[in-house]
């Protein structure tokens, strides 16, 4: 029943911020009125029933014990993103993160165990003392979400620091001994200029840290950012400076030594993110936390956004799923086409062809054929990929495969 790629990822969802920023629709929440012990508790709980195998549905737990010996799902590389992690106390992050080590090395056979292990951080939340203590318990990379280098657009997007304290967390990480960090930035925010931008990517640039993220920014429904701009008192930028802002990012990041190996992301030769490369690869990962997703065999599956509910399935032994979603092939390889081609390295259509089967992969041929005609992929003995210009109209690309 295993089928597909042989590489398995862990991601642990921490859903506390210290407050909302503005432009935030993913799954957070201010972290006051929570007990985040009883949740890291219940997070370190359900990792051991995940990797266990206890509460899957029947399929997925009969696949886990069968592929538990050869190490095909036991993760090699894990993150731990929010939400802020690191707004939680260190001894109660420093507890998961040493169990997430624990567990998938006993389950290792041999493998291996973790060898990228990232924690997102912020900048007020991340102390020198911090950043030793999660370097001292394994985890060895670190991604620091800045956005922007103006205190000024910090401000819009609401966001709980300033450039200048961003400086000193992005310190204490260097100097607790991170090789590996990486930097998040956003562009087209409400007024933002090309200078600006060129400003924020040439900052960062600068400090030199080993991978950087450049995200346009999504006017979500229902945050406070979305309703500022709708209503006029926020200006929104144009679709056309936003292409500039892309390409901006291209040629200042390649010029400082990143290659562009996905639509938003950039890193030092090597320095690539292996956990994100696999969810690109459309490989497996267990997502665990509250309003965690996870790929399995045969299988998508979401837990329960709600923190109390999710404290209260796990506590009484039982999966916190909201939704379980079967695949078939046919969604397994329209999947693959559409997280592949995010990446430079693109789709290897042969590989896909080999576990799918060709008839599969075939009937995407014709219109793979009419967007390379249109200079939107390419394609490269068995790699097909996006162009450089395919890439920053991917959403239109997405859409035609789909
Ligand atoms: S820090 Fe990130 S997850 Fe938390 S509110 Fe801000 S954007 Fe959302």
């Amino acid at each position: 029943m295993i089928g597909g790629p042989f590489s398995c990822g862990l991601y642990i969802h921490i859903p506390f911020c210290l407050r909302k920023c503005s432009y935030c629709d993913f799954v957070s929440y201010p972290v006051a009125p929570f007990d985040t012990a009883r949740y890291c508790a219940a997070v370190v709980k359900e990792i051991e029933m995940a990797l266990e195998g206890d509460g899957w549905p029947e399929e997925v737990a009969s696949c886990l014990a069968g592929a538990s010996g050869s190490g095909a799902l036991t993760p090699r590389t894990a993150y731990i993103g929010g939400g802020t992690p690191t707004v939680l106390p260190i001894s109660e992050l420093e507890a998961v993160v040493t169990a997430a080590i624990d567990l998938c090395g006993r389950g290792a056979a041999g493998s291996g165990g973790i060898f990228e292990f990232t924690v997102e951080a912020n900048p007020c939340t991340l102390s020198s003392y911090k950043a030793c203590k999660l370097r001292d318990a394994g985890v060895n990379r670190i991604s620091l979400g800045l956005q922007s280098t103006s205190d000024q657009y910090l401000t819009i997007l609401g966001r709980a620091h300033s450039y200048s304290e961003f400086l000193a967390a992005y310190r204490s990480a260097v100097s607790a001994g991170f090789s590996n960090i990486s930097v998040d930035l956003i562009y087209g925010l409400p007024g933002q200029t090309r200078e600006d931008w060129r400003r924020d990517l040439q900052r960062t640039a600068d400090l030199a840290p080993q991978h950087i993220s450049c995200y346009a920014l999504t006017l979500a429904d229902g945050t406070a950012l979305a309703r500022s701009v709708h209503s006029g008192q926020l200006p929104q930028i144009s679709d056309d400076l936003a292409a500039d802002m892309y390409f901006d990012a291209a040629s200042i990041l390649s010029e400082a030594g990143y290659s562009h190996y996905e639509i938003s992301n950039y890193a030092k030769p090597g320095m690539e993110c292996r956990h994100n490369q696999n969810y690109w690869e459309n490989g497996y990962y267990f997502g665990i936390g509250a309003a965690a997703h996870s790929h399995l065999p045969g299988m998508r599956c979401e837990n329960v956004p709600d923190v109390a509910q999710y404290i209260e399935c796990v506590e009484q032994g039982r999966r916190p799923l909201a939704n379980v979603e079967w695949l078939t092939p046919e969604r397994e390889v329209s999947d693959a086409f559409i997280l592949g081609l995010r990446t430079s390295r693109g789709v290897d259509t042969s590989a896909l062809a080999k576990t799918y089967g060709a008839g599969l992969v075939g009937e995407y041929a014709e219109r793979l054929e009419k967007l390379r005609e249109t200079g939107l992929v390419e394609f490269d003995g068995q790699r097909v990929r996006l162009t450089e210009g395919g890439m920053i109209l991917s959403n239109r690309v997405m859409m035609e495969l789909l």
